[in-house]
């Protein structure tokens, strides 16, 4: 049987689907291309709601208006303002399509090319793919898998150990996806993984000399299936979970702060996308009562490093400093900083494009993200001094 359904897009209403790994959408209404609305479902277990991700079918070549009608009940609902939309046909692909929002509703406005189009708050980072992440690093040169724990909903949660153990060696860390909607800290995993293992590059023969890397790609598997923005299957913000973690509510934490506990931290990169701000930044532990002679030092040479490294990153844009004494010690770096004395940092990549390096056609997108992971090995290297 031959269906035209450019044609039959106007006779026959399109389809929208969300049941697939980090899908979300409720469909409020779609019997017409022309006026499609759409709910996005919050967290399983929490309120939190901004992450979306379906597909329609059915709509080739017509206009489709769709309508996300709780976008204004987002956790950061003013990062959907100048924000435009993610979209693909072969989910390798990522551009952005225009979208408008008016405070309540986003819009998003898009004929597709085929039948089959994915629109997502920023580029998935499925967990097949980190599943073939986990096993690619755990082959590079010096490298060993760490089966950690286990999730709420009975995942594995992975560390990635890279380097040889050595006497005098520096712990370093880096973590991802403690907010499982923040899919760019995956795709600057990838990148930092991958760079690793050209070990004949001088900065990472360099990093690898002087520092064992532990590196969680995906802190929240759990979340990142379910289509959650903050939350694990418990209902669990993990980066407010640190000073005390529950084994039953945030595991993921607990396991990972034990092995810290075991290896000691040096350095710890914690990876997260901000909804609001264009611009990738890196937020610090200003707000320690008693920080450590130099250790704010440490973090403003930081800054600067990675700023001169990559055009992707500045100084001039981020959160205000919290004031001293006023940390959140239940973030993962206000805590690594203020128990290990350490260098620790959150970085922060855009939703939206980034003003600092504008990319017209995809916004801030996967490939941006592996580039900034790769520019940090020479700082991180550097750091070590
Ligand atoms: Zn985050």
């Amino acid at each position: 049987m031959t269906y035209h359904y450019g044609a039959a897009a106007q006779t026959r209403p399109p389809r929208i689907s969300a049941a697939f790994d980090s899908g979300n959408i409720e469909v409020e209404a779609a019997s017409r291309c022309d006026d499609i609305r759409l709910r996005i479902r919050s967290d399983n277990a929490s309120s939190h709601l901004q992450w979306f991700h379906f597909r329609l079918a059915g709509a080739a070549g017509a206009d489709c208006r769709m309508q996300i009608v709780n976008a204004g009940d987002a956790a950061f609902a003013k990062g959907f303002a100048d924000y435009q939309a993610c979209a693909s046909y072969d989910r390798e692909d990522w551009f952005r399509v225009p979208t408008s929002y008016d405070g309540k509703v986003l819009t998003i406005s898009h004929r597709p090319a085929h039948n089959a189009c994915w629109y997502a708050y920023f580029a998935p980072y499925p967990l097949e793919r980190h599943a073939a992440l986990l096993a690619r690093a755990q082959a590079m040169p010096d490298a060993l898998l760490l089966p950690l724990g286990r999730t709420c909903d009975g995942r594995d949660l992975d560390a990635v150990r890279i380097g040889r153990p050595a006497a005098g060696k520096r712990q370093v860390w880096v973590i991802a996806r403690q907010h499982p909607g923040e899919t760019m800290a995956e795709w600057w995993m990838e990148g930092f993984l991958d760079r690793l293992a050209r070990t004949d590059e001088p900065a990472v023969a360099r990093l690898r000399e002087r520092a064992l890397i532990h590196a969680v790609p995906n802190m929240n598997p759990d979340g990142s299936f379910r289509g959650n923005i903050r939350t694990n299957a418990a209902g669990t913000d993990l980066n407010r979970a640190w000073l005390k973690p529950d084994p039953e509510t945030a595991p993921e934490v607990h396991a990972v702060r034990e092995e810290m506990f075991r290896t000691g931290v040096d350095v710890c990169l914690d990876v997260h996308g901000d909804e609001a701000l264009p611009y990738a930044f890196i937020a610090g532990y200003e707000g320690l009562a008693h920080p450590l002679p130099g250790q704010l030092e440490r973090l403003a040479a930081f800054r600067q490093a990675l700023d001169a490294a990559t055009p992707l990153f500045q100084t001039k844009h981020g959160y205000p400093p919290a004031p001293p004494g006023r940390a959140n010690l239940n973030v993962c770096t206000s805590y690594l900083a203020h128990t290990f004395g350490c260098l620790s940092m959150t970085l922060e990549q855009p939703f939206k494009d980034n003003e600092a390096a504008p990319r017209p056609r995809t916004g801030y997108d996967p490939a941006a993200c592996r580039e900034l992971a790769e520019a940090c090995i020479e700082v991180l290297a550097d750091s070590l001094d």
